[in-house]
């Protein structure tokens, strides 16, 4: 059994129990569906009320998912692309720490053998570099690193 909430063309709502939805079609186009109130056989399915708070938690609950897919979307593979990135660097370059700018300048210097090299620069020392057409790339930071 189904029940429906009702409501006929004078506004009188009523509940309707049915075998199956199928059945309910059928009698309310037949119109055995009547108004107990009235007696209308103009009787339509009410809006189901429990959906309407169904749907307002929906939307209160669409920040968190947004929230949610920041951190396992696209976001999350952005992190991943760092973590890659910095797992690169590690393995393919050396690192200078705070030596960085006077290292970089050597390994722009064609008289020196080809090498890469991640380390600590100052955001003078990185504009200077720049000045001298030594390019550097600022080094993602991890969430991890953060601390
Ligand atoms: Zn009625």
């Amino acid at each position: 059994m189904i029940k429906y909430s009702l409501v006929c063309d004078y506004d009188h709502n009523f509940d309707g129990w049915f075998s199956s939805s199928e059945v309910y079609e059928e009698q309310s186009i037949v119109g055995v569906v009547q108004c107990p109130v009235c007696g209308s056989t103009d009787v339509t399915k009410a809006l189901m009320m429990p959906g309407v708070p169904a749907k307002q938690n929906k939307r209160i609950d669409q920040p968190q998912q947004v929230l949610s897919s920041a951190k396992e979307g696209p976001a999350a593979h952005m992190v991943a692309m760092m973590r890659e990135l910095r797992k690169q660097v590690h393995e393919n370059a050396e690192y200078v720490g705070p030596r960085f700018a006077e290292e970089a300048r050597l390994v722009n210097d064609d008289e020196y053998e080809q090498r890469s090299i991640y380390g600590e620069a100052s955001i003078e020392e990185v504009r200077q570099l720049n000045d001298e057409g030594i390019e550097t790339f600022p080094l993602p930071t991890l969430p991890e690193e953060q601390n």
